[in-house]
């Protein structure tokens, strides 16, 4: 049986958005439904969910088979909405009360199996990163996120594309992510100014390097100017490279152009020049 229709938690009853919060809360329970359909949560699943809002995804999840669902959610004054719709799931439901950013993931049990969220979009970057540090060493192989198009294109832009990112780096090292929906404003209420996608993103291989601080500092510092060559970004960083020579010979010996952009490089190149800074 289904639970409460979804009507009786639209458009703004009972509650203000707040656009700090990136509170844009799903109207149509179609999208949340095709989210959870695509995730296929099986029986053996364990769910995360961030930022529940009024509930609309929740509710879906709830009517999946997972064996456990983890909720963190911020703003308080949204427990109107979401705790009757635990009541009747208290066995397999745990409810956190603050700001994500702050709670650390690994210590959810059991571990989640598989993310899914429409994401507040001003806390998206940091907060895939929390997720990949945090939750692809315990386990989690899947996320079914909502987000905001740009966002979505830097993390799925291929080599040599204007949107490669240290972000999109990482999760190509780790796994794959795919654009897999695209989602208009009027879905959400109130509508966001911005384009929205549903992404997936899978986390397959064992490279755990979101907790690696080098493999963060590298990406950052060669991603810093981008219009310099990565040579140039590279060789100002003093616990790099002794000098720009060395830099460039380097380079030479993993077959880069000493003229190549850091957002030129495959994610192979990545990890092999990663490796061999760290050698040195
Ligand atoms: N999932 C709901 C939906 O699809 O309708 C709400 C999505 S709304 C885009 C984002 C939600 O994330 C809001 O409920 C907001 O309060 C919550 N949120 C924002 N910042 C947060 C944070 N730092 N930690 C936890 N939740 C947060």
């Amino acid at each position: 049986m289904r639970d409460r229709p979804y009507r009786q938690t639209e458009e703004g009853k009972g509650h203000n958005p707040k656009k700090s919060l990136g509170q844009n809360f799903l109207i149509d329970p179609n999208i949340a439904r095709w989210m959870v359909d695509y995730a296929q949560i099986g029986e053996q699943d364990v769910i995360l969910e961030i930022g529940p809002g009024k509930g609309m995804l929740t509710r879906e999840i709830l009517n999946s088979p997972c064996s456990f669902l983890h909720i963190i959610e911020i703003d308080r004054t949204l427990a109107p909405f979401i705790e009757p719709l635990l009541k009747r799931h208290e066995a397999r439901t745990s409810l956190i009360w603050g700001d994500v950013l702050t709670v650390n993931l690994r210590d959810l049990s059991p571990s989640p199996t598989k993310v899914l969220a429409n994401i507040p979009y001003n806390i998206t970057t940091p907060l895939i990163w929390q997720i990949l540090e945090h939750l692809a060493p315990v386990g989690t192989k899947e996320l079914v996120l909502m987000l905001q198009l740009d966002l979505a294109e830097r993390l799925c832009a291929k080599p040599g594309t204007r949107d490669r990112s240290p972000l999109g780096i990482t999760i190509e090292r780790m796994g794959q992510a795919q654009i897999v929906k695209k989602v208009p404003p009027s879905v959400f209420w109130p509508a966001p100014r911005v384009e929205s996608v549903i992404v997936q993103i899978l986390l397959d291989n064992n490279y755990d390097l979101a907790s690696k601080r080098s493999w963060r500092r590298l990406l950052k510092v060669a991603f810093a100017r981008r219009r310099k060559t990565l040579t140039n970004n590279l060789a100002c960083v003093y616990d790099f490279f002794k000098d720009k020579d060395q830099a460039l010979k380097l380079l030479e010996e993993l077959g880069l152009s000493p003229t190549v952009r850091a957002e030129e490089l495959n994610a192979d190149d990545w990890q092999r020049l990663y490796e061999r800074i760290l050698s040195l």
